[in-house]
């Protein structure tokens, strides 16, 4: 197959500055948990978005000196001279498959924490450090001006040594000096870096001219820049002196690399913002300069990003999380696949890895992050080894995932499902608030499926013990799910008093269409999304909800996705009563009585209803039946059975794919009791 000529415009080389693009599709910077300890990892994980089409790859950003130290974030790392192999290495691998590498520098000043370097931090002026932590930043003096000019230009010279072919000078995500420069709420000073607008951009314009004298011969020099913190006259904005700026470096940089501000408004969750969303706030630049414009907005359809092209909007597809969840779309579009781009879904699962210190996950592509470690590949998998049949129960998200890899690798399988619909949690998920596309985890499954001749699926298929030994297959992989608990069992309680004698709705319940009647009390010990999205379920449906939660706010677990944010902003807009830092002890059916987490004081509510969100009890009956009569299965040709995803520990989508996935790599491999995967090992260096 080859490409609908509809797309002919997003495979036209750019020039960029001294460098030429061969294609529009521009994977911008983006953090990923690996960064300087883990570059064979880092590595391996941008080769694949080469080999998958992207014109450009970037890094995430990157450290230039131990004043702007990120940690505990595992970021890029270009301090001295011995940063420069670990980033030569993915130059190398991005070069292999005729793609630029990119390369954003960056000092965080007052919202670099130096935990690592213990340096003191640099600002504009005097300030806290942005995270909270105990610590000021010192207000810059020119001489520390003229020395911050002075690393980025040798990082930047070191980068075009490592092998890079673009440089960013970054001013984005209220995370690096320039940025700082130019916010008058950071910005006090009254030399000629402060003060008036021209003063405040002094220091961006120095550094892209700064960076342009320096390696602007060999290298494009990128600028990217947010034009909206959405803080008013407070922060950078379209309305105030974005415009300005832009006009004022017009055609300084080689390209400009535009977005909105902070992270969380930038990589919105699917919940709180639709592709394309930040159109509105970019759309006016390439107006102002003449010079390419990449911007971003979790772009995954190529009509969107064709149109956007001949709009006049961008000269090239900015994506970081579409490209995490397909690093191969480009090549895919490329060759009229359309309907095989795994598409994200927003759920900002991959963002989690960064902000936990760990490497990169994403709930679509179970093999993002896994390149280097364990050799796993987003659209090659290894063949059969043996012709057994695999029998899989239970179509949720690791069920299907499992069928359609070991269906990729060519073993007869048979999905069999109780209910008539496909998907399980996601389907379910997908019709609450906010969630619909959750809905691609299932669809871009099924679609695989549907076209593999291997593959049967059975619908209302409800499987026992009894019909799993008939089966006769050589492997069965049981993925059965779980149930939300109604005892009260999670966190904070072992059981909750009344809980026996009085309903307690659970999630399942709204799920299966029961609304409970008002005012409902809502106590979520869980800390992820449900409790937010039953919430606003709950409003919209008219009742009055009191959101009780032990945490000291609602969702916690959220800020580790940038859903956190949101979720406040939304619980307030919609009307739900907030009542954090305290445990439901106790629920008779028209009170619940509330503990103070740290007095003990109690507090009665009236309520008609509680919904309680705590934890999930595994769905293993199946399996604990079949693991009972483990010496039926020789006779009956069964060789393994493998409890997988939610029904053997609850967790979030994102563990059910990778459960399903590991599964179908792993089926056949004969265990050596050696690590699952490979690890950088640190070594005594002098
Ligand atoms: P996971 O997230 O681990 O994939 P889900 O709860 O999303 O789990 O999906 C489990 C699926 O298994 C559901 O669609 C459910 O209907 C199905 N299921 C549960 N028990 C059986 C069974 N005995 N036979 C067939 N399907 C089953
Ligand atoms: Fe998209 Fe979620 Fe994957 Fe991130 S983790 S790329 S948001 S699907």
């Amino acid at each position: 197959m080859s490409r609908d000529p509809r797309y002919d415009l997003l495979f036209e080389p750019i020039r960029l500055g001294p460098v030429v693009a061969r294609n529009r599709f521009f994977q911008v910077p983006h953090c990923n948990g690996m960064g300087y300890a883990m570059p064979q990892a880092h590595a391996a994980m941008r080769e694949v978005k080469a080999e998958g089409g992207w014109a450009v790859v970037s890094t995430e950003e990157c450290e230039i000196h131990p004043t702007g130290d990120v940690s505990p974030y595992v970021e890029a790392r270009l301090w001295d001279d011995a940063d420069i192999p670990a980033l030569s290495l993915m130059c190398d691998k991005v070069h292999a498959h005729g793609s630029l590498a990119a390369i954003e520098l960056a000092h965080n000043g007052p919202t670099a924490s130096n935990l690592y370097s213990r340096e003191v931090g640099l600002a504009p002026s005097h300030q806290p450090q942005s995270a909270g932590h105990p610590h000021q930043a010192r207000m810059m003096s020119k001489r520390d001006i003229a020395d911050f000019r002075g690393w980025h230009r040798a990082a930047a010279l070191r980068a075009k040594r490592a092998g890079f072919d673009i440089v960013y000078v970054y001013a984005a995500h209220d995370l690096s000096l320039p940025m700082h420069f130019l916010q008058r709420r950071r910005n006090q000073r009254i030399d000629e870096y402060g003060g008036s607008l021209e003063n405040r951009v002094r220091l961006l314009r120095e550094l892209v001219e700064d960076t342009k004298d320096a390696v602007g011969d060999r290298c494009a020099v990128a600028l990217r820049f947010a034009t909206e913190e959405f803080l008013g006259d407070e922060g950078v904005s379209v309305d105030g002196e974005a415009r300005e700026i832009v006009q004022m470096l017009a055609d300084l940089p080689d390209l400009w690399d535009v977005n909105v501000s902070a992270w969380h408004n930038d990589s919105a969750p699917s919940r709180y913002s639709n592709e394309g969303s930040q159109e509105p706030f970019i759309d006016w630049v390439k107006k102002v300069t003449t010079k390419p414009v990449v911007g971003v907005g979790r772009f995954t359809s190529p009509d969107t990003m064709a149109s956007q092209l001949s709009r006049g909007v961008l000269d090239m597809i900015g994506a970081a999380r579409p490209s995490i969840a397909d690093p191969f779309l480009p090549r895919k579009i490329e060759e009229g696949r359309i309907e095989d781009i795994r598409e994200c879904i927003g759920c900002n699962i991959c963002v989690s890895g960064d902000l936990t210190h760990t490497p990169i996950r994403c709930t679509q592509n179970p093999t993002m992050g896994e390149e280097w470690r364990k050799g796993w590949h987003p659209e090659r998998i290894a063949p059969r080894r043996t012709d057994e049949r695999v029998l899989i129960i239970g179509a949720g998200p690791a069920g299907l995932e499992a069928a359609r890899a070991l269906g990729q690798r060519g073993y007869d399988v048979h999905l069999a499902e109780a209910t008539r619909e496909l998907g399980g949690r996601v389907s379910r998920e997908a019709r609450l608030p906010g969630l619909q596309q959750w809905a691609r985890v299932r669809d871009w499954r099924v679609g695989q499926i549907e076209r593999m001749a291997n593959v049967s699926v059975y619908r209302e298929s409800s499987m026992g013990a009894d019909d799993a030994i008939e089966f006769g297959a050589g492997h069965v992989v049981v993925a059965t799910g779980c149930n939300w608990r109604r005892d009260g069992f999670g966190r904070s309680n072992s059981a909750i008093k009344g809980f026996g004698e009085f309903r307690a709705y659970t999630p399942d319940d709204l799920m299966d269409g029961e609304i409970p009647p008002g005012p409902v009390l809502l106590f979520d010990d869980d800390g992820y999304y449900y409790g937010s999205v039953l919430a606003e379920m709950l409003r919209a449906a008219g009742r009055d909800v009191t959101f009780v939660t032990p945490a000291e706010s609602p969702a916690p677990w959220t800020a580790n996705t940038l859903e956190f944010p949101h979720i406040q902003k939304r619980l307030r807009e919609v009307g739900v009563e907030i009542v954090a830092a305290h445990n439901l002890v106790e629920f008779d059916n028209e009170q619940a009585t509330l503990v103070d987490v740290w007095s003990g004081r109690k507090r009665i509510i009236d309520c008609a209803s509680v919904l309680s969100i705590t934890s999930r009890l595994p769905n293993d009956e199946l399996f604990q039946n079949l693991a009972a009569r483990e010496s039926e299965w020789g006779p009956a040709g069964i060789k393994s059975v493998h409890l997988i995803g939610d029904a053997l520990a609850p967790g979030a989508i994102v563990h059910a794919i990778y459960a399903g996935h590991r599964v179908a790599r792993e089926l056949d491999e004969i265990a050596t009791g050696a690590p699952a995967f490979r690890r950088p090992i640190a070594g005594p260096t002098t």
